[in-house]
């Protein structure tokens, strides 16, 4: 698998570039801002970008979807519960203080267990509410890796004082999707530095 996570954005949302070895197909999730970084390793590694995933519909995280799906051809995929959060980009943008990205067209609805392909790889959708009400982490289950957007950062968890948030969801996606995962379970979180669960299990305050 090869896997490059580029802090893209004034945010530096981590975006994950995810691809084949073989094959050269990829997914790319979270491609908040940046584009022609993202896409100078997409090149790098000549890979056919097959799948655009957005772990939640926050600006930092959505906001190069467009000009990526415009790139590649690539669709983007959100979770429905998130369209209404999606028709507020040009107020999020107001929040953070960035030029709105303008609209965001998404191609598919992801659901909880959900498979995504790109090539030999295999991610399924898990549908962790709370940060946002459509929030969805990805699991590769042959990697043992997560891609967990703003749900679980080492140390911490997603904020849940903006509009869709709600601190009771993110625990229980947290304590009943995240925790029943192994140890081993690398996490990359949407911000910030990679842990595993087990680390989090042991130490994250928000988990005790
Ligand atoms: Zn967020």
């Amino acid at each position: 698998m090869i896997h490059e996570i580029l802090p893209v954005g004034p945010l530096q949302c981590n975006c994950s570039i995810i691809g084949d070895e073989s094959t050269r197909e990829a997914m790319v999730i979270d491609p908040g801002d940046d584009i022609e970084d993202v896409l100078a390793v997409i090149a790098e590694h000549q890979l056919k970008v097959k799948q655009i995933i957005i772990t939640h519909a926050h600006i930092d995280h959505v906001g190069g979807a467009m000009k990526l799906r415009a790139a590649t051809g690539a669709p983007i995929l959100l979770n429905q519960n998130d369209y209404a959060l999606l028709k507020m980009l040009d107020m999020q943008a107001a929040w953070v203080g960035m030029a709105s990205p303008g609209k965001v067209d998404i191609d598919h609805s992801v659901k909880q267990a959900d498979i995504i392909k790109a090539g030999s790889l295999t991610a399924s959708v898990i549908e962790t509410p709370g940060h946002t009400e459509g929030s969805i982490c990805l699991y590769f289950p042959a990697e043992n890796k997560l891609i967990a957007g703003d749900t679980l950062f080492a140390g911490s968890i997603g904020r849940t004082d903006l509009p869709g948030g709600s601190f009771d969801k993110i625990i229980r996606s947290l304590h009943e999707k995240l925790l029943a995962l192994r140890d081993e379970t690398v996490v990359i979180p949407g911000h910030g530095p990679v842990t595993t669960i087990g680390v989090e299990r042991e130490s994250n305050p928000f988990l005790k």
